[in-house]
């Protein structure tokens, strides 16, 4: 591990002052919360910064729900959001997000903010052994496209990157139509969570639109009958403890049989969480019969590109797609 001095600021606004001075002063410096993402990459040498700035006991760690909608302060825990009563009953399609998610250890520590800025996993990206990642080493190439991709994405990429997401929560909060809060020394700004990651282009080391030294305070979802009939699936190589090959998360409007409207995003198979207007418009006006979701969902797959171990998921996704519709439309 690359030596580094913690800091332990006092509050907000004294955090904020070591990330603004980061940046200046081209000192490599990185915020902490839960830690769970961050100290494995330290352990592996991945990330090097010097200070390491802590943010434990500076953000929220509510959960409020008003006729407004669904807050969710960024210190507040996978755990502790999957848990609460509300949430389960209004939003399920978070909490069965958060509990596919990781281990009960890792969602005791790990926070909201922390979840929706964790690095890929792929294995390049977490192997300093391999030299080529654009995305750890800007300019060195990518491992992927040629080596082994099987988890790798196939909507969304670049030749400079194929990594996938693997944020199960940021997959149902994009369904939902979330934004993201926040805050830097001179105020503070919303960001829809859907423009909230960037696609990797030939710049794959930018993976958010956060500016150095800003820092996430929440999360907010719109108010909308659509939330309590949603739905989360995952399907991954083992029960649990095992992040996405694919996922779907689907929340719907329904009129008896009929779909009014519908919001589908895919987790797994996008370098950010994917979002599908064009299956939504399809599945809009129409019914739960397979067919129809079937042809529905084929949408997902246009300008999907695999690269040979990972061609399978274009055509899981798609069956994801129509499974977690039939859950979703069978809620009451
Ligand atoms: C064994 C294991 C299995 C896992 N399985 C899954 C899974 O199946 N699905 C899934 O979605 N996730 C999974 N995860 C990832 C886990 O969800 C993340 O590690 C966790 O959510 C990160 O939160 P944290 O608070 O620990 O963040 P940290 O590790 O502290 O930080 C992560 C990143 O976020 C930044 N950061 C944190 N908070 C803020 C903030 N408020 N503002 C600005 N920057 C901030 C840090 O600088 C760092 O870059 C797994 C993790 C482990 C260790
Ligand atoms: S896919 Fe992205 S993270 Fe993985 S090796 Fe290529 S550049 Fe690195």
């Amino acid at each position: 591990m690359h030596p580094f001095t913690l800091e332990r600021p006092r509050d907000l606004p004294a955090a904020l002052a070591f990330g603004a001075q980061a940046g200046r002063n081209d000192a490599p410096a990185e915020y902490i919360a839960g830690g769970t993402d961050m100290v494995q990459l330290l352990q592996e040498y991945v990330r090097r910064p010097d200070r390491l700035i802590s943010l434990a006991g500076l953000l929220d760690n509510r959960v409020e729900i008003g006729p407004q909608g669904l807050r969710l302060g960024a210190a507040a825990t996978m755990a502790d959001v999957a848990a609460h009563p509300r949430i389960i009953e209004q939003f399920p399609v978070i909490s069965e997000a958060l509990l596919n998610s990781a281990s009960p250890q890792v969602r005791n520590q790990a926070t909201m903010g922390g979840n929706l800025l964790q690095r890929t996993r792929c294995p390049y990206f977490r192997d300093v052994g391999y030299a080529a990642c654009n995305k750890r080493a800007p300019g060195s190439g990518c491992a992927a496209v040629g080596g082994e991709n099987r988890w790798h994405a196939v909507l969304g990429t670049s030749e400079h990157c194929i990594a996938a997401n693997p944020s199960d929560l940021a997959v149902a909060l994009v369904a939902l139509g979330a934004s993201v809060e926040v805050r830097r020394a001179g105020g503070d700004r919303t960001v829809p969570l859907a423009e909230f990651h960037r696609l990797p282009g030939d710049a794959p080391h930018l993976e958010t639109v956060l500016e150095p030294g800003e820092v996430i305070t929440a999360i907010t979802v719109p108010a909308s009958p659509m939330a309590r009939r949603s739905h989360y699936l995952k399907v991954r190589d083992r029960a649990s403890f095992e992040f996405a090959v694919v996922s779907a998360a689907v929340a719907l409007d329904m009129d008896g049989g009929t779909i009014r409207q519908a919001r589908v995003a895919l987790g797994g198979v996008g370098t950010k969480p994917w979002r599908v207007p064009r299956v939504e418009a399809a599945l809009a006006g129409g019914g739960l019969d397979p067919a129809a979701l079937r042809r529905a969902a084929a949408l997902a797959a246009d300008g999907a590109q695999g690269r040979g171990h990972n061609d399978f998921k274009i055509e899981l996704m798609q069956r994801a797609i129509v499974r977690a519709v039939e859950i979703a439309g069978a809620r009451a």
